[in-house]
């Protein structure tokens, strides 16, 4: 296992989210958590970035106590975010863009680090001097999800990676997520867009109301009649 929330409480001043939420994320898998608007996805990442008080429970990533960490001990420790906003430098060419990532980086390994993503997407590097500005949705993405990498994550996370895009475009980035779990990273998605990432899951989370309602693997909760009924549309 590489990352555990235990009976996590969480939320913003007294109002509080998340509800006593477990969930556990082995090394090399994806693991999605899917659910409604406001049920608390967003909060739990923000929790494990150590972007939200916790009140109660515990967060573990690789046998350290996050809640004992400051956000950028955590970037560094391995564990790296990408959020839903993809907060991108817009006047900054996508080569800039993704050297600021390797900020906890060598000058050494990011020469590296440049050319894997340049592999992940290659889009990237024909657009490497473009500002990030001028990219579509998920040109845009594939920058966010890319400058994460710089950072050599051992474990990823992505906040609705999927929305506002194209069909086309989703897929996509959800290939490259594959990809990136290929390499040995794991990976951790909140989506609402539930039947693409199930569909790329190792296992998957439901998460009602700020707690966990349903697990199974990504096939499991696919063909659950609940997850089909109220997050595929079925
Ligand atoms: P979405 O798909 O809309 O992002 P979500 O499952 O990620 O949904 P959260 O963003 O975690 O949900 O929000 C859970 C609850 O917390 C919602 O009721 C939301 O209104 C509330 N909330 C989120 N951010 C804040 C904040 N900064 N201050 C107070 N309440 C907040």
């Amino acid at each position: 296992m590489i990352l555990e929330l235990q009976d996590l409480h969480a939320g913003y001043r007294r109002l509080e989210i998340l509800h006593g939420l477990s969930m556990r994320v082995d090394r090399g898998e994806i693991v999605s958590l899917i659910g409604a608007n406001g049920a608390g996805k967003t909060t739990t990442l923000r929790a494990i970035h150590g972007l939200v008080a916790t009140t109660g429970g515990r967060i573990v990533f690789d046998g350290h106590e996050v809640q004992k960490m400051r956000a950028h001990q955590i970037v560094r420790s391995g564990l790296v975010h990408v959020s839903q906003d993809r907060a991108l430098f817009g006047d900054l060419q996508v080569v800039e863009n993704l050297e600021m990532g390797a900020y906890t980086q060598s000058r050494s390994t990011v020469r590296s680090s440049l050319d894997e993503v340049y592999e992940l997407f290659p889009i990237l590097a024909e657009r490497r001097t473009q500002r990030a500005d001028t990219m579509s949705g998920g040109q845009q993405q594939m920058l966010a999800i890319g400058r994460a990498m710089m950072a050599r994550p051992t474990c990823l996370t992505l906040d609705e990676p999927s929305v506002g895009l194209a069909p086309n475009l989703v897929a996509q980035v959800l290939e490259a997520i594959k990809r990136i779990r290929d390499t040995g990273v794991t990976v951790l998605i909140v989506e609402q867009n539930a039947s693409q990432a199930l569909a790329i899951s190792d296992r998957a989370y439901v998460i009602e109301s700020g707690s966990i309602v349903l697990e199974g693997t990504g096939s499991e909760l696919a063909d659950d009649p609940r997850v089909r009924e109220a997050y595929l549309g079925v």
